[in-house]
């Protein structure tokens, strides 16, 4: 390769002296240097390893694409990332901006394909990250906001919390909702939690069990959703309450504990689309306050 008789730049890739421009070889490794270690590892979660122009599954072969240069003045940032494979990479950079052929892709261009891979990723879950198969027309169809929230109930963990109540037999048990941003990027702001049924209906709502929420990329929160005081041990000291106790914001209604209550819960959000689930709330034999997932 007689690179003498060629000129180089990062942005257009090698010239010779005709004008003639060659496409950038060898790949120039340094535009991959700058994004940390933390900004890769995200955006190659996010992408799940395709090259987010052409869509193909890569492994190895991809890098990390500046959209808009460092010498243009683009930062290290997520924002400004976009996993490429090679041939995606190298076209980046083999547009003449003097004599042009083709069509350059700007980088509002490339920030919109790359968030629509990788809501897509998000929306096909481990489906993507194991295969190279064809995106389906109706995988493109899914919002990605409706996967951006979302609402999940359980007695484990994080779900909930148990209080000594005020006597010596009894215990408060408080379960919660677990609300999580699926979102690779984005915070989810001005989230809020209604509770909007209780079947059987004993009191009218809607309630709302939280409201302004902040929920950082990939991050969750959660949100207090009923409370009951239990007795220890229904054998010994069988004193529980008679009712449970919804933790809504104001008018807080209390079904009665000796029937089950299906409630529909539903999260919005200022910049995402609503989540909707249903969940079953009881107490059990032993005098345990119960929920799961309708
Ligand atoms: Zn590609």
């Amino acid at each position: 390769m007689t690179i003498h008789s060629r000129s180089f730049d990062t942005q257009n890739g090698f010239r010779d002296k005709e004008g003639e421009v060659w496409p950038t070889q060898p790949r120039i490794v340094g535009d991959e240097m700058g994004f940390p270690e933390a900004v890769k590892t995200k955006a190659l979660i996010a992408c799940a390893r395709h090259c987010c122009l052409c869509r193909q599954h890569k492994g190895l072969k991809i890098e990390c694409h500046h959209i808009v240069q460092k010498s243009e003045g683009g930062d290290d940032t997520l924002e400004n990332c976009i996993p490429l494979c090679f041939d995606c990479h190298a076209d980046m950079r083999s547009i003449d901006h003097r004599h042009p052929r083709g069509t350059k892709y700007t980088p509002q261009e490339l920030i919109q394909r790359r968030d629509a891979w990788y809501r897509q990723v998000i929306s096909a879950g481990d489906e993507v990250a194991q295969t190279d198969s064809e995106i389906t027309a109706r995988d493109a169809e899914k919002s990605f906001d409706q996967y951006a929230l979302r609402v999940e109930a359980g007695e484990t963990g994080g779900f909930f919390e148990t209080r000594r109540a005020g006597n010596f037999y009894t215990h408060t048990r408080i379960l919660k909702l677990k609300i999580t941003n699926l979102h690779p990027i984005d915070p989810i702001v001005g989230c809020k939690v209604h509770l909007l049924d209780i079947v059987p209906r004993e009191y009218d709502g809607p309630w709302i069990l939280a409201e302004d929420l902040e929920i950082a990329a990939g991050d969750y929160k959660f949100v207090p959703l009923v409370s009951y005081t239990e007795a220890d041990n229904v054998r010994i000291s069988p004193y529980g309450d008679s009712f449970m106790e919804i933790l809504a914001n104001k008018n807080r209604p209390l079904p009665s504990a000796d029937s089950q209550h299906v409630l529909t819960i539903r999260a919005t959000a200022l910049n995402a689309r609503f989540f909707e689930m249903s969940c079953q709330l009881w107490v059990d034999e032993d005098g345990r306050l119960r929920i799961a997932t309708v």
